[in-house]
């Protein structure tokens, strides 16, 4: 059987899969859906996309090939159908710090195409427009005058510079000119006396002499061209007319300042880049910021006088240089006539200005005294300035430790050359103008708009001529399908390190819809996360537009709304680890809602539902006021949060989550609580931090980047289980020591992956490969100490036991046993105890730092700061976290919870919804309150779904204990 409208795979059975064997329509939109560890990601990626990933690099060159054997195949007989497969994955790659929206997407190729094309060039100074000629239009400038008129075609050679200019003149001569023009008199070459070598001179020769004459063009044309090679893209014309009187005009083929006579290269489209010399500025290197000394770090306690080391970088260790430094600024002092133990910040204006950046002419020089023979000497010496000082230093610094100590002066400051536009002042001057005459853009301000605005103005364009058009479409269409996947708060330039895991991945997929391949097998992973259900819509959009392309698209997806919408749903259950990886259910949303054996179809159906909590927690009294936040877009925004609930900030994506949560008041509270040196986005003040005593940040990032960290290392288990081993009698008869049994140091490990297990290969141009380690066969330890057994289990054999398993074992340790209670408790129980941290979930890595949190118990008050807890969570897995997170409040605790999750947020007990749009429209707080009170609210976008999901009545409110005054109301 061979049917060409499906996929088949036969017998897979990688990591948890129970020998799975089905079909998979082609050509349709498709969602693998089932419980956090189900085995979704190992159906969708790590078996249909590996092979389809293998088949496409076997038509790689051979080189590629090398690798294949070692590319592990996955564990499945055999798959039929299968297209070459691309993921369109939410980590970012190794891409450099340089790298923007606008490279990643090649608009900036094509960008620079279009303003080296069609750009038109203003003086960077004057701002004057520049003209720029083709001979032709030179030509029809000629012949607009009356026929018959004479004219000379000239090149200038020389402009006003001094000499004799023999050579050049002999040169003239001997290649058949007859004519020139001196210093603006047209003379005869033969007849010219010797200039004088200490004057200036001007010397234009005389390329054709002529007379305007319609019929009769071929010559002109040729004598304009050697003019304007002559004259290095100037050319210039006398006109004469009857009465004698002359008229000189100049033209060139290149943006030309008529005035000054300058002209500006032809500009390439690499001109336009930052990272080319030519483009990039020439002070900050393109990098828009350059490392600057700061008068505050260089005078870091104002309070303190010159006497007391005001000027720290003078505060030196070496006795030497330190009396050195106190006798410049004794005569510093003396000469401004200040009192040398006066603090800083009551010395005059002027004597600061001195002190800083040094003296600004002759009268401003310092007297110094020296011993000399022991003899006093005075000289005048004019002074550096400590800023200068410190810059100069820097740039001479030999040592990386004096270096860095004249580092911790500086700062990096916005490049003053060129603004933080990254580009010379020339080429900025470069614009694109639009036909009306009254809109231009320099390529920086284009980059800068939001996508939006950016595909609004380019569709209002028309190239100066049609053979643009091609480019400017690339332009538009890129920016339209950027649009599409909900991405138009962004602007071009953004560096894509600083985006999230969606926004990364919504750019990835614009990029291939752009790309319109077809017949390809795309695999997705949760494309919802971060998006609010409003742009949740323009999302699915473009994902069947990416089908109606003729390919085939599987997402890996918790959300309803793709689930709705999707051709075929895959349901993939009952649990998680060796208790999933079983078909549930198969089919149309309808035919799954219908099948009352798969849980997601109940959850379809509605049979199935998150409950409302009983009761929420009241707000207040205890608040932390945020007070006037305006980092990016937030239009200085007053947020006051309540302490001891479970608190959600919502909001369309773009509309300033982040940015007041995670840039403003956690940086804050960090600076707050644990003098973090990272700065706080821009506020004017928080309130009530007193009230807390810890802060935590549980979100998706990795527990570890390597195969060395793992649930075990994380937690602290494994060191626990290390000291049960290292307790055990044979260890103690050899003398073990709990050292003996780390992967981490020589000893007991293997030495040939040094406890890794693995083997790490690099590959050119593919992410790194692991292969098990030859030596140990993956076991991570030497033969010695695998020799040692806890109830008969090695150190190995209890790093492959799951975490379930490991409770049985360790049932009579207590701290071990609770611990693994509590990672057993947030639905972790399938996962093994050593299972490297990089190959868990963004959802699973959350949950086992939730674990860790929870298992501590400590009575003080914790903010817990989490960022789209959902991620990954299935209906089922979110009943659980929900509850996790409840416990934790009720534990005296504050949640702060980033989510778009209708039904987390209909569980929060106070809500805080940011927008009213993303970007610029976005930024202020629309409205705050319980889940029905956002509900009732029609400003909010998301009040009008969350009425869908609550509908209209009201939770009766739990008084919180804390509150005397509503014990009283
Ligand atoms: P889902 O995508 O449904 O959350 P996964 O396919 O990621 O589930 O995981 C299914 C099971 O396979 C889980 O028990 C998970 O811990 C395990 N697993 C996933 N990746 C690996 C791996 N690289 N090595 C070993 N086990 C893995
Ligand atoms: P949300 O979390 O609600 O999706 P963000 O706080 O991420 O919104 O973004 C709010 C605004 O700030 C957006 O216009 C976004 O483009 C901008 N922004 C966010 N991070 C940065 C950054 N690192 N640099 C410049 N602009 C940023
Ligand atoms: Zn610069």
């Amino acid at each position: 059987m061979n049917d060409q409208s499906k996929i088949r795979v036969v017998g897979a059975y990688q990591h948890n899969l129970k020998n799975l064997t089905l079909e998979i329509p082609k050509h349709e939109l498709v969602v693998i859906t089932g419980p956090s560890g189900s085995g979704k990601s190992s159906l969708a990626f790590d078996t249909l996309y590996a092979e389809g990933q293998r088949r496409y690099v076997q038509s790689l060159s051979s080189y590629a090939r090398q690798f294949i054997d070692q590319l592990e195949k996955p564990a499945v007989e055999r798959i039929e159908g299968l297209a070459p497969a691309i993921a369109i994955e939410q980590r970012k790659g190794t891409s450099g710090g340089r790298s923007t929206i606008a490279t990643s997407t090649e608009i900036s190729d094509y960008l620079r195409l279009l303003f080296a094309e069609a750009g038109q060039a203003y003086h960077p100074q004057t701002g004057k427009k520049l003209e720029k000629w083709t001979i032709d239009q030179i030509a029809d400038e000629i012949l607009s005058h009356p026929d018959g008129q004479k004219f000379f075609i000239l090149a200038p050679l020389v402009n006003n510079e001094k000499g004799r200019h023999a050579e050049l003149l002999e040169r003239l001569k001997s290649d058949g000119f007859v004519r020139a023009r001196m210093n603006g008199k047209v003379a005869l070459l033969d007849q010219l006396p010797p200039l004088e070598a200490k004057k200036a001179h001007s010397i234009e020769v005389v390329v054709d002499r002529l007379k305007v004459s319609r019929e009769s063009t071929g010559r002109m044309m040729d004598s304009l061209e050697l003019g304007l090679r002559l004259g290095k893209h100037v050319v210039h014309l006398l006109w004469l007319d009857e009465a004698g009187h002359e008229e000189i005009e100049a033209f060139s083929d290149r943006a030309f300042d008529p005035d000054s006579g300058t002209h500006f290269p032809v500009r390439k489209a690499r001109d336009f880049s930052f990272n080319h010399p030519s483009g990039a500025c020439p002070t900050c290197h393109g990098l828009g910021k350059i490392l600057r000394a700061d008068a505050s770090l260089v005078v870091p306690d104002p309070h303190l006088s010159l006497e007391e080391d005001a000027i720290a970088p003078w505060k030196r260790g070496n006795k030497g240089i330190a009396a050195q430094y106190k006798s410049l600024a004794r005569d510093l002092c003396r000469h401004g006539k200040v009192d040398m133990a006066t603090p800083w910040e009551d010395l005059p204006e002027p004597f600061h200005e001195l002190v800083l950046y040094g003296s600004r002419n002759k009268d401003d020089r310092i007297e110094r005294t020296s011993v000399k023979k022991g003899e006093m000497v005075t000289r005048f010496e004019s002074f550096e300035g400590v800023i200068p000082m410190v810059e100069r230093l820097y740039a001479e610094a030999k040592s990386p430790l004096s270096r860095r100590r004249m580092q911790s002066f500086m700062n990096e400051q916005t490049c003053p050359r060129c603004q933080g536009a990254r580009l010379r002042p020339e080429i900025l001057a470069i614009v694109l103008e639009k036909n009306n005459g009254n809109e231009s853009l320099n390529i920086h301000e284009f980059t800068n708009l939001p996508i939006s605005k950016a595909l609004d103005w380019i569709t209002d364009y028309t190239p100066p001529h049609e053979a643009l058009n091609e480019v400017v479409n690339e332009i538009r269409q890129r920016l339209q399908f950027l649009n599409q996947v909900g991405l138009g708060y962004l602007c071009l330039d953004r560096q894509t390190s600083t985006l999230s895991g969606g926004e990364f991945q919504r750019i990835r997929l614009a990029t291939q819809i752009g790309s319109a391949l077809t017949d390809v097998l795309y695999v997705l992973d949760e494309p919802s996360i971060g998006l609010h259900q409003r742009d949740q819509e323009r999302l699915l959009e473009s994902l069947v537009s990416l089908r109606d392309l003729g390919n085939s698209v599987i997402v890996v997806e918790h959300d309803e709304d793709t689930m709705r919408l999707a051709d075929w749903i895959i349901d993939l259950g009952p649990a998680a680890g060796p208790h999933g990886g079983k078909v549930m259910g198969l089919g149309t949303p309808d035919q799954l809602a219908a099948n009352p054996n798969s849980p997601t179809g109940r959850y379809l159906a509605g049979a199935e539902t998150i409950s409302l909590p009983k009761n929420r927690i009241k707000a207040g009294p205890d608040w932390i006021h945020l007070k006037g936040a305006s980092e990016h877009n937030l239009k200085a925004v007053n947020a006051s949060i309540p302490l001891h609930t479970l608190t959600c900030v919502t909001g369309v994506s773009g509309s300033g989550k982040s940015t007041l949560i995670n840039r403003v008041l956690g940086k804050a509270i960090f600076r707050h609580l644990y003098q973090s040196k990272e700065a706080p986005g821009q506020h004017e003040g928080i309130d009530g931090l007193e009230l807390i005593d810890r802060a935590v940040i549980v979100d998706q990032k990795p527990i570890g980047r390597t195969p060395r960290s793992n649930p075990a290392t994380y937690t602290g288990i494994f060191d626990e289980i290390r000291s049960l081993f290292a307790g055990v009698p044979a260890s103690r008869i050899r003398g073990y020591t709990k050292s003996r049994f780390s992967f981490n140091t020589p000893g007991g490990r293997c030495e040939t992956c040094q406890g890794d297990g693995l083997l790490k290969i690099e590959m050119n141009f593919l992410p790194d490969a692991y292969v098990t380690c030859d030596s140990c066969l993956g076991l991570r330890f030497n033969r010695e100490t695998l020799e040692i057994t806890y109830r008969s289990h090695t150190i190995a054999d209890v790093l492959n036991l799951t975490i379930s398993e490991a409770m049985d074992l360790f049932a009579n340790h207590t701290k071990l046993s609770e611990k693994l209670t509590t990672l057993h408790r947030v639905g972790l129980g399938y996962l093994k105890l050593g299972q490297p941290a990089n190959t868990l979930s963004g959802g699973e890595a959350q949950r086992v730092k939730l674990a860790s949190e929870l298992s501590r118990n400590r009575p003080d008050h914790t903010l817990f700061l989490l960022d789209e807890p959902t991620t990954g969570l299935h209906f089922g897995d979110i009943e659980q976290l929900l509850s996790l997170l409840f416990s934790l409040r009720d534990s005296n605790n504050t949640l702060l919870v980033i989510e778009h999750h209708l039904d987390v947020i209909k569980c929060a007990d106070y809500v805080i919804d940011l927008g009213p749009e993303g970007g610029d429209k976005g930024g202020e707080i629309v409205a705050t309150g319980t889940p029905e009170e956002i509900a009732a609210n029609p400003k909010s976008i998301t009040g009008q779904f969350l009425a869908e999901k609550i509908g209209g009545t009201a939770l009766p409110s739990k008084y919180s204990n804390k509150s005397s005054e509503d014990l009283f109301s």
